[in-house]
Formats: structure tokens, sequence, C-alpha cells
């Protein structure tokens, strides 16, 4: 009888979600074989935007116009912050690369450049974000102009009130309209739901008859914004098909999570990934790692295969995440590392996790737990050394930082990424990585 598979390479990556998925993309951009491990669900919950940096400091919530200035800021304020610790011209690189294949995976990005752009949410706030997709930049546009425009709801999607978008905006952007409309096909569906009105969508007989309700309805409108549901795969195609028709800019505004922009972020950069030549285990978690006697190597055990299999790698990039992506665990004695048991940057009690107000804006103790790393992104052991020179940790899991709070999640993710694999690389490089 055969023993378990194993699978070699240069570098794994452990996690799936937007750290990890940027890792796996920059391995396989610098040639290095690479196997990514994890199951990648957290990725549904995003908005689509990939926000760089917008709040700093938290505890003033105070919003930035430039990111880069925000980084510059936050190295000044908090130089053990993850993001602070990535050079600029690294960050801005990395943003260009991701963004650039997930406009070749079918979901187009507005052109990166210095500044945020200032996007309207779910329930009518304004965020900055440095990554839009070309879907939403018409709305940041009008955000901005304050053109005279109308969005449209659906009745029956409790996911999106555009009567509540323009309530909240109703001073500051008196030309803003709204009109809720019926979804074709629907009028019997007490309920709705964005994937499937999305899906409906790239049928060009329901676009028409949508598109044919709200051309009686443009007035005066100069743009028109609607619930992120223009299409699925064919988003691009469907979003093109409504401005012709209706001869003015569309923009989709995200509508809370689960949300369509979320499918396709995930759809696409699983076909970016995959069109890399990366290999995916998404099925699959890593349930311990060992090292071999000389440290050249580390070979994982991953569960959920019949027979098992084990991947054995010259380098391994934990992109495993906090709670939510299980990076993390909580019990009564503390946080502990989910895999290798590494120590993690936490509060000295559980009664020191959370601030008295639980609305308390600098954020809590707990929200920036997480594992320290060295100069080169090794994440340390108890003596506060590398735990194993081909151990890298990137993206959320990181100490120091509160990327919710910030509205930093895909600029750490992707910038922490970044510098990891170019850790990576300069390791391996002359020792025959990337040449199986
Ligand atoms: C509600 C919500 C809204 C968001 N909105 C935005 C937004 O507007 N803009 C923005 O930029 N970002 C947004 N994000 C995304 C955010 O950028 C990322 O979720 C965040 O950066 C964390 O990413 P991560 O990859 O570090 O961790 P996670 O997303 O938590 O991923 C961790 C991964 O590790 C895997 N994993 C853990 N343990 C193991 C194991 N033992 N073996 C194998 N795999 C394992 C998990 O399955 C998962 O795939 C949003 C996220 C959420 C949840």
């Amino acid at each position: 009888m055969s023993g378990p598979e194993r699978a070699n390479c240069d570098v794994a990556v452990i996690g799936a979600g937007m750290a990890g998925m940027a890792t796996a993309l920059f391995a396989a951009a610098q040639g290095l074989s690479c196997i990514q491990i994890g199951n990648a669900g957290s990725i549904l919950f995003a908005s689509g935007l990939l926000d760089l940096l917008g709040v700093h400091p938290v505890a003033e919530a105070r919003r930035w116009r430039s990111p880069f200035q925000a980084v510059a800021a936050l190295a000044r304020d908090q130089p053990e912050h993850p993001l602070a610790r990535v050079d600029q011209s690294a960050i801005r690189h990395a943003f260009e690369i991701f963004v650039a294949a997930l406009g070749s995976a079918g979901m187009p990005y507005a052109p990166l450049g210095e500044l945020n752009r200032d996007v309207l949410t779910s329930i009518g706030t304004i965020k900055g974000s440095y990554g839009v997709p070309l879907t939403m930049v018409a709305g940041a546009d009008a955000l901005a102009a304050r053109t005279p425009c109308l969005l449209i709801d659906f009745r029956g999607l409790r996911e999106f009130s555009a009567a509540q978008i323009v309530a909240a905006q109703a001073d500051s952007w008196p030309g803003l309209r709204h009109a809720r409309i019926e979804f074709p096909n629907s009028e019997n569906s007490p309920e709705l739901y964005g994937a499937h009105l999305a899906g409906a969508l790239e049928s060009a007989d329901t676009r028409e008859r949508t598109i044919g309700v709200v051309k009686q309805l443009l007035g005066a409108a100069q743009a028109v914004g609607f619930p992120a549901v223009l299409g699925l795969a064919r988003a691009p195609q469907v979003h093109a098909a409504f401005e012709a028709a209706l001869g003015v800019p569309v923009f989709e505004i995200p509508t809370i999570p689960t949300s369509v922009p979320g499918l396709r972020l995930l759809a696409a950069l699983e076909r970016a990934v995959s069109a890399s030549g990366v290999e995916r285990r998404q099925r699959s978690r890593v349930r311990g790692i060992d090292y071999d006697a000389a440290g050249k190597t580390a070979t994982l055990a991953l569960d959920d295969l019949a027979g098992g299999e084990s991947v054995v790698a010259r380098s391994v990039v934990l992109a495993t995440g906090r709670f939510t992506g299980r990076g993390l665990s909580a019990d009564r004695r503390g946080v502990r590392e989910s895999i290798l048991d590494l120590p993690v940057s936490q509060p000295d009690s559980r009664d020191a996790w959370h601030q008295r107000d639980f609305l308390d804006p600098a954020g809590h103790p707990i929200n920036r737990a997480g594992l320290m790393v060295d100069d080169t992104w090794h994440p340390l052991d108890a003596t506060a050394r590398a735990a194993w020179p081909g151990l890298f940790a990137v993206g959320s899991i990181l100490a120091h930082q509160d990327w919710m709070r910030s509205k930093c999640g895909s600029g750490l993710a992707i910038a922490t990424a970044w510098a990891a694999i170019e850790q990576v690389t300069r390791q391996l490089r002359g020792a025959g990585a990337g040449q199986r």
C-alpha cells in the first residue's frame, strides 16, 4: 500500500483570504513554485473596495485623502504597525500588480493614483478607498461633483435602501433622488437576493426591461446608481450595457455583506491565482508543520483528504487571519496561534481585552493582538528569535494593527504579502527556486 501523497514546492501559502491570495500571486510572479492551502470564504464578505489606509489615528477617526501621506503619518506615530514597515514604493508596486491581475481575471479597477476616492456605502456614509472597481467609479465622480443623480433600488432587496442613502446625504447633495422599482419577473417575490439579481441581469431580456423602467425615471439625473448587482462573471459587460442604454454614467454601490462584489472578487482571485500556476488545495486545512532535521524544508500535514497529503516546502507563509479566519483562537487563558502555538502579542489579562466603553473610538486592545515579526517578516518564537528561517507571516494575523478601524484591510494584506515574498525570494534565490 502506498503512503500519503507528498507534493513539493518552493513556498507553501497557508490561507486563502486576501493576504493568502496576494501572497500566492506574488510568489508566482517571482517564478516560485507555490501551493496554497485553505478555503477562501472570508473574501465573500469583502465589498470589492481595496482599502490601503483610510483612517489614522483611529482614536481621532481622521480620514485621509492621500493614503500615502496617511502611511507616512502612521510610520511616524506607530512604527511597529506592519503597514508602516513596508516601503511606499513597494506598496504602490504591489497594488499595481494585484489590481492588474484582477483586471486580467475579469474584475477591472479604476487606474490607481495618489488619492483615495470617496464612495458611498450601503448605509449612506462616505468612505475613502484606494482601489475602486470600474463598476463603482462613476459614483465617486458623481459624489465629488454632487452631480444630479438618481439612485435605484429594487422592491424586496433587503440588503440595500436607496432611500436611506438619499436621506443620509440630503443636506450636502440636493440633486440626489431615489426610486424603488420592481425587478423583472419578481412581482410576486416578497424577498430578493443580490446574487440572484446579478445572475438574472446577465440576460439581455431582464436587462432591457430594467433599463426601460429606469429610463422613464431619469429626469435631470446625470448619473444613475444601483445596488451592486449588475452582473456576476460578466459584470463589466452588464455595466457597459447599462451605461450605453441609459446614456449617462452608471455606478454600483456595495450592498451589505455577503455582497455580489465579494462573489466577483473571490471568483476573480481564484481565476488569477490558478492562471498564475499556483496549485490550490482549497478543501484542506493545515493541521501541523514539522521541520526536517537540517532545517531546510517544512512538511505540512493537511487534513480533509482521504489517505492524507503532505506538502514539503522550502518556505511557508502563514496568512491564516485572526479569529474569523481561525489563525488565532481564544480561550480563558488567552489568545493562541492555531497551528504552531507561536507567541501572540496580547493584553496581559482578559480584563484588558476591551475598553470600558465598548464604542471607544480608539478601539480595543484585543483587536491589535497577533504575531510579532522581525524585520524580514519571520514570526518570533518565545525567545524573540525567528521561529524558523523559512517561516513568514502576513496579513491580519500580524500584531499592532486594527485593520477594520484603520480601513486598511486590503492594504495590510497586499503590502505585507509583497514584502514577505520579496524576503522569501531573496532567501531562495540562487538555491534553485522555481526550477523543479
Ligand atoms: C465584513 C468584511 C468587510 C470587508 N470589507 C473590506 C473593504 O471594504 N475593503 C477592504 O480592503 N477589505 C475588506 N475586507 C477584507 C479584509 O481586507 C480582509 O478580510 C482582511 O484583510 C483579512 O485578510 P486575511 O487574509 O489576513 O485573513 P482572512 O480573510 O481571515 O483569511 C484567513 C485565511 O486563512 C485560512 N486558514 C486559517 N487557518 C488555516 C489552516 N490551519 N489551514 C489552512 N487555511 C487556514 C482561512 O480559511 C482563510 O482563508 C472585509 C472583510 C470583512 C470580513
